[in-house]
């Protein structure tokens, strides 16, 4: 067991590689153990707030990932059952000159493969897959970490990144299964010459309506379209919980948007679906040395688009926390207690407001008329409702 010394992280996605890049950006050592095969993300599409933005090009990685993001001008949202614009926001200079970055949108697999290239240019950083830990035990001054294939690894603390079915969090916290929200969302990347109807090319567009949304904006330069197709599953709610959102739901669910928006529905693939879940924020995300980050820690439903990006932040935070402690050769969990800390409530904010974001989204009758009244009027040269979220957090020093 090389290395004591190091930092462990478990799961080798966007938090876990931001996390260990992180760490190596402020001259710290560390382990990445991926149980698949191989280090890699899906091949859908990934909104970046400029809170994320500038925690991307303080890793060093924007650089590499900017030919192939795509600027977002706006951010729309349309009623899907009229194809009425209600409203926007306007990321121009104003946007950027208020949250000091600009709004993107990246192919998964170029954000993920930037993160990587960088980590694997960092001496500090050892990259293992085909790694599952299945146990942990922290023995005060170290903690030993259990993989399935029978080997151990041990490192001055363990960082739980494995995402929202994590091994390490049913250790730390043991709080079950996630929970269900009965939501399920389909995807699809197609070729940019499919689409039909050019007007929203340089926009992130969200078309609402009962029950649904529609997701839709441009990756890899703008060559191919990102399209998503969300239902909130009345057979869920009715209590068929082991099959429900189905195709035949989604086609059901979407037939009264207008014909613009279902034809949309032929980007999507009907052969794979997402179960969409989170988790009631708790805090307890810490136990000795050993803490829990992204998804892990605070997974989320993805209605305002920023559970990678809260990774990216945890990643950033974590880092500051854990080289000021070893810095002043002091213990681990006071430092990872102080992330959790600077953490919990603005992660806690997202996961709720996520909720009621896909709440106003996904609403009918009078609800939706007010809905529609009130953010027709909204101005969008005004993010009020993200303000808070897309300035950031200051980069610790
Ligand atoms: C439809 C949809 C759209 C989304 N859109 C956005 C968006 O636009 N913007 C945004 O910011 N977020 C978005 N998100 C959320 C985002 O995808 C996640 O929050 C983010 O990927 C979480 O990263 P993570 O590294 O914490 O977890 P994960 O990406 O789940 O990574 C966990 C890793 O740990 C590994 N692992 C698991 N168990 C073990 C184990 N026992 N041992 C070792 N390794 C293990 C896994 O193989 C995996 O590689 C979206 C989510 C969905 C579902």
């Amino acid at each position: 067991m090389a290395s004591p010394s190091r930092i462990l992280i478990v799961g080798g996605g966007i938090g876990g590689i931001a996390a260990a890049l992180a760490l190596a950006k402020r001259g710290l050592a560390s382990r990445v153990f991926e149980k698949a095969p191989e280090f890699g993300e899906i091949g859908y599409g990934i909104q970046q707030g400029p809170n994320a933005y500038r925690m991307l090009d303080w890793l060093g990685v924007m650089k590499d990932l900017e030919p192939q993001a795509v600027f977002t001008k706006n951010l729309i949202l349309i009623d899907a059952l009229t194809d009425r614009e209600l409203t926007r926001i306007d990321c121009g200079p104003k946007f950027r000159a208020r949250y000091g970055a600009p709004y993107t949108v990246v192919h998964r697999r170029d954000l993920h493969g930037a993160l990587l290239e960088a980590c694997r240019k960092r001496p500090e950083i050892e990259l293992n897959t085909s790694k599952e830990l299945v146990d942990f035990e922290d023995r005060g001054k170290s903690v030993v970490a259990r993989f399935a294939d029978g080997t151990e690894a041990e490192g001055r603390a363990l960082i739980g990144a494995d995402g929202i079915r994590s091994r390490v969090r049913e250790i730390v916290i043991g709080d079950g299964h996630p929970v269900p929200a009965g939501h399920v969302t389909y995807r699809g990347v197609v070729p940019q010459d499919q689409i039909r109807d050019p007007s929203h090319f340089d926009d992130m567009v969200i078309w609402i309506g009962p029950n649904l949304h529609f997701v839709q904006y441009r990756l890899r330069g703008g060559t191919v379209m990102n399209n998503v197709a969300t239902v909130v599953s009345r057979r869920f709610e009715r209590g068929e919980r082991d099959h429900y959102g189905g195709p035949d739901e989604l086609m059901e669910v979407f037939s009264r948007t207008t014909p613009h928006v279902q034809e949309m529905l032929t980007y999507v693939g009907k052969d794979k679906n997402w179960v969409l879940h989170d988790r009631e924020p708790t805090p307890g995300w810490v136990k000795g040395n050993v803490g829990l980050l992204g998804d892990a820690a605070h997974p989320t439903l993805q209605y305002l688009a920023q559970g990678a990006c809260m990774a990216i932040e945890d990643a950033v935070v974590l880092s500051a926390k854990i080289a000021a402690a070893l810095a002043g050769g002091g213990a681990l969990e006071p430092a990872l207690l102080a992330y959790r800390d600077e953490r919990y409530m603005r992660t806690t904010r997202v996961v709720v407001t996520s909720r009621m974001f896909g709440a106003i989204i996904h609403c009918d009758g009078g609800t939706r008329d007010l809905r529609n009244w009130l953010v027709s009027r909204r101005d969008p040269h005004d993010a009020w409702e993200v303000d808070w979220l897309y300035k950031g957090i200051p980069i610790p020093g």
